[in-house]
């Protein structure tokens, strides 16, 4: 596996024998390899990450196929799935969530909670799938910094399931929250990117990653008050005017994996609505309550 990981030529030579084999299809490994020859072809910085991303996939592709599947939390085998039923079955779901901000309503009647009856959210609206409890939060924390591609299967997956319920209009596209270049060239993936991929696969509302920049490098927003999360994410994006954009779109959902205060968000909204967004939603795979 070491070998695999470290170089790309030995890697596609392992996923073609594991193709003879019946281990990795084929639709897979001719993805896989593009992205390779992409990243092998020319070496700019961008090129290097996608390589290294692609052998990460290719590993997993192969593992994939070698070993039957385990539940990513229990160990015990679940089929085809990634989570075994019972796991599956105590995720903790939002269940009726505030439109405004997806945490959950005590009253089914409610619609909005008293909180963004008071301070109302940029976005238009806003579904959250899990809350971020165990053992979600270790989901989000084995996807975003172990490169974990099962856990963000099952963090999009859920998404999916929340939209499904309760999204009203669907959106024309689906925008990931960037992350900036310096962050993205040390961690490799962009986890809302890869979020936004498979649910947009899922739902089939195309992705778009190229409207939405992250141009000024932010602290971590772990640690910091309601305040500090403001100043530090002021101006931290930018959008191309939407007007420009080709094919044109009104109503953008922007993804996320976990939203806390929401900040983050909030300033991708206001970017969004600047550059001519007539409609923002906000989709999170976890919900965090404000700290
Ligand atoms: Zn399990
Ligand atoms: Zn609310």
């Amino acid at each position: 596996m070491q070998l695999l990981t470290r170089e790309s030529n030995g890697c596609v030579e392992k996923v073609k024998f594991l193709i003879e084999r019946k281990l990795v299809s084929y639709r897979e490994f001719s993805r896989l390899v593009y992205a390779g020859r992409q990243a092998i072809g020319k070496p700019t910085l961008m090129n290097r990450m996608q390589l290294r991303m692609a052998s990460g996939v290719c590993a997993a592709a192969i593992l994939d196929g070698i070993l039957p599947r385990h539940c990513i939390l229990c160990g015990l085998a679940s089929g085809e799935e990634n989570l075994c039923p019972p796991c599956a079955a105590e995720l903790p779901r939002t269940g009726h969530g505030c439109a405004k901000c997806g945490l959950p309503l005590r009253l089914s009647t409610d619609r909005i909670c008293g909180a963004c009856l008071v301070v109302t959210p940029p976005w238009d609206d806003a579904i959250g799938a899990l809350l971020y409890h165990f053992p979600v939060d270790q989901l989000v924390c084995r996807f975003k910094f172990g490169r974990n591609l099962a856990c963000g299967q099952v963090l999009a997956r859920e998404l999916a399931t929340a939209v499904n319920e309760k999204c009203e209009e669907t959106p024309d596209c689906i925008v990931p929250v960037p992350l900036h270049r310096t962050r993205l060239f040390l961690r490799t993936f962009n986890q809302a990117e890869l979020l936004a991929r498979q649910l947009g696969k899922n739902l089939a509302i195309p992705v778009r990653d190229n409207i939405l920049y992250r141009v000024r490098r932010t602290r971590a927003q772990s640690g910091l008050d309601a305040a500090d999360r403001r100043k530090n994410m002021k101006g931290a994006f930018r959008c191309r005017r939407i007007a420009a954009v080709s094919p044109a779109f009104e109503h953008v959902a922007v993804i996320d994996d976990v939203m806390t205060t929401g900040v983050t968000l909030a300033e991708c909204t206001r970017t969004l609505q600047r550059a001519g967004a007539l409609r923002v939603s906000a989709w999170v795979a976890a919900r965090a309550p404000a700290p």
